[in-house]
């Protein structure tokens, strides 16, 4: 298997997904996944949870039917200066975030203001841990300036199976990214984006992409769910007691 933990999965908790923490857990432990993140859609989606979601995440058991649950969010990246739609404190508190667009929060800006943002993202948030789906063509970026600054800052760069099915150009826009993660040695975390429990883990159609790029298997992160359990116990000072 391409990836231990899938670190980008939604509950039912945003509305536009389906299934239950627990359908999650059995599914990720079924499918031989050791983990997951719960990174359900931050305030200023449509549909999402309210913030309170995101303060309880405590109350969950640390291991559901075998499998470790990470606290997370996907927050909304909600203006071309990088900033998100929740706090430092509300990110602090969580274990694993994920910062992404979503045409609900902001309007799609020029190649130069979309570029911005991500930038901005990485530079004034010490609290997200990846970049989400910049791959889809109706957010169109300049891949290396991003990939450049997630090297020097230590940020992921998601590989996002649900945008290589559903989204206009992420296909193609993986292979670059891939190709240029590789040659700044920035890492990437494969994620599937799942908004149902069976999609949870199941990454073919990254997965060949990384085989055909002859990607290293060092610099995808959740290929190794030990290096994920100790990044996020070192980062966040806490111990997963897993
Ligand atoms: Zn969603
Ligand atoms: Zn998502």
């Amino acid at each position: 298997m391409l990836i231990e933990a899938d670190l980008h999965c939604h509950s039912l908790a945003s509305s536009h997904a389906y299934s239950t923490v627990n359908e999650m857990a059995a599914a990720a432990a079924n499918k031989g996944l050791k983990g997951f993140a719960l990174t359900d859609h931050a305030p200023e989606m449509w549909d999402a949870p309210h913030i309170w979601h995101f303060h309880n995440l405590v109350i969950l058991p640390r291991k559901i039917s075998g499998a470790v649950v990470f606290r997370g969010a996907e927050a909304n990246v909600n203006s071309f200066e990088g900033t998100l739609d929740m706090t430092e404190s509300d990110l602090k508190a969580l274990e694993w975030v994920v910062a992404s667009f979503h045409i609900q929060v902001i309007k799609p800006g020029s190649r130069e203001e979309n570029t911005r943002a991500y930038i901005k993202t990485i530079e004034n948030n010490k609290w997200i841990d990846a970049i989400g789906h910049c791959t889809t063509n109706r957010y169109p970026v300049d891949f290396e300036p991003i990939v450049k600054k997630c090297a020097e800052y230590g940020k992921f760069i998601e590989i996002n199976e649900s945008s290589i099915i559903y989204k206009k150009g992420s296909r193609e826009n993986s292979y670059t990214l891939l190709k240029l993660c590789k040659k700044y040695g920035a890492q990437v975390v494969v994620n599937t984006d799942s908004h149902y429990c069976d999609l949870i883990g199941e990454t073919s159609n990254a997965q060949q992409i990384i085989s055909e790029v002859d990607f290293p298997k060092e610099l995808i992160f959740n290929s190794d769910f030990d290096r994920v359990c100790e990044y996020i116990s070192k980062r966040r000072n806490i111990d997963l007691k897993i």
